[in-house]
């Protein structure tokens, strides 16, 4: 029987149909000017998307193939760098660094709280012959649903005049939290198509920098697909060194256009304001978010602590039947959260019919929360805003 599905975990996201209506096309043939010409419209709307005017680099891959591209082609074995360990994806950033033969430095957050750019600065304060090469940075911790300020972290490194390179992984932040990578003089900045893009996964997008790419010319760490190098002269005639995921491309246009249409603004915007509405919906539920410091938590995702005694499995069961489909704890938060995510192409009805779902799943699972005022409390955020 067919069902309208929810999918409220934290990306891939629904694909709006005006996305998959583009991508249902034929192949065409990618050493052709057709390819070409659309591969040139991708790159510039997303030079607008990052807020950059260095180069755009696409390869099929997903966001974790870019963390070790931005790694790769940027450093050496023996290279120090300072990693964050602030949930899976920073602590996998820093874990590819390691693999690679770099020496890795760590500041570590609890779950749920944000490595602050105070407590990153104070280690950048303390190399003093500035031997850290490098700070990865994960932009949206998506296991934990914090934020962490790269505006911040670019000051301290400003006060301190320190050279590192600064690696970004935006895959969860992209055209939904916040981001301008030439303003922040991000060196790399990585990001995957199924997030706020609101694509299928499969595309990775690589935008790099003047100093990336003078640090590229003497990095040893071995690399051929995820070369930059490579792709860029590819790309410069119009072609990609490897078969690209055409059908991704023709939904990557419609993507840019749809976030062109709407405001690349007014979409942080929607963001901002949905995340507020669930997180509202939630806490009038009596669940307790994980993110306790408000300034951090994040517009793409919220983790809530399981109530006691209620099993992720039960919900996600519960929500399933009802067409929601909700994400769970990561790793070490396997057995403690779940997660809503609540990026991409959502306006209030979705939000409403996400939390109504959730109200409806949790009474199903016996949990003893509040049923009914997640609606109301996030109606009274919207109503606020005048977005009613
Ligand atoms: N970094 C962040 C912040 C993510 O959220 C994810 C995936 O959710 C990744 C990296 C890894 O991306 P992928 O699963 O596309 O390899």
């Amino acid at each position: 029987m067919y069902q309208r599905l929810y999918l409220q975990i934290p990306g891939p996201t629904n694909i709006p149909e005006p996305i998959l209506n583009a991508m249902h096309r034929p192949a065409i043939d990618h050493r052709g000017k057709e390819f070409t010409a659309l591969l040139g419209r991708c790159v510039e709307g997303l030079k607008e998307i990052f807020r950059t005017s260095g180069d755009i680099l696409l390869f099929p891959g997903s966001g974790t193939g870019g963390l070790e591209a931005a790694l790769a082609n940027t450093l050496s074995p023996g290279d120090r760098v300072l990693a964050l360990d602030a949930g899976v994806f920073s602590r996998r950033f820093g874990e590819i660094a390691g693999n690679f033969g770099a020496e890795v430095i760590t500041v570590r957050a609890e779950a749920g709280d944000a490595v602050s750019p105070e407590a990153i600065e104070a280690v950048l304060a303390a190399d003093k012959n500035f031997d850290i090469r490098a700070v990865l940075l994960t932009h949206n911790e998506t296991a934990t649903g914090v934020t962490m300020d790269l505006s911040g972290v670019r000051a301290a490194m400003d006060r301190l005049g320190h050279p590192a390179l600064m690696l970004v992984d935006a895959v969860s932040s992209l055209a939904i939290t916040p981001l301008d990578m030439d303003e922040i003089r991000a060196d790399v900045v990585i990001s995957a198509s199924q997030k706020g893009l609101m694509l299928h996964s499969g595309l990775m997008i690589a935008a790099v920098g003047k100093r990336a790419w003078e640090a590229s010319a003497s990095a040893k760490m071995p690399r051929w697909f995820w070369d930059f190098s490579r792709v860029k002269q590819s790309m410069s005639a119009g072609q990609m060194p490897y078969t690209p995921p055409v059908a991704l491309f023709f939904g990557l246009e419609a993507s840019i256009g749809m976030l062109r249409e709407e405001g690349l603004q007014n979409v942080l915007d929607r963001h901002a304001q949905n995340a507020e509405a669930v997180r509202a919906g939630l806490e009038a539920l009596g669940l307790e978010l994980l993110v306790r410091e408000k300034a951090v938590r994040s517009n793409a995702v919220t983790a809530v602590r399981l109530p006691e005694g209620l099993r992720f499995s039960d919900l996600h069961a519960a929500a399933g039947a009802k067409g929601l489909v909700i994400g769970g704890g990561l790793q070490d938060l396997k057995d403690s959260i779940f997660r809503i995510g609540h990026l991409g192409m959502l306006r209030q009805p979705e939000v409403f019919a996400l939390l109504g779902l959730l109200e409806a799943a949790l009474a199903d699972s016996g949990c003893n929360a509040k049923i009914g005022a997640a609606m109301s409390a996030a109606a009274s955020i919207y109503r606020q805003s005048g977005r009613s």
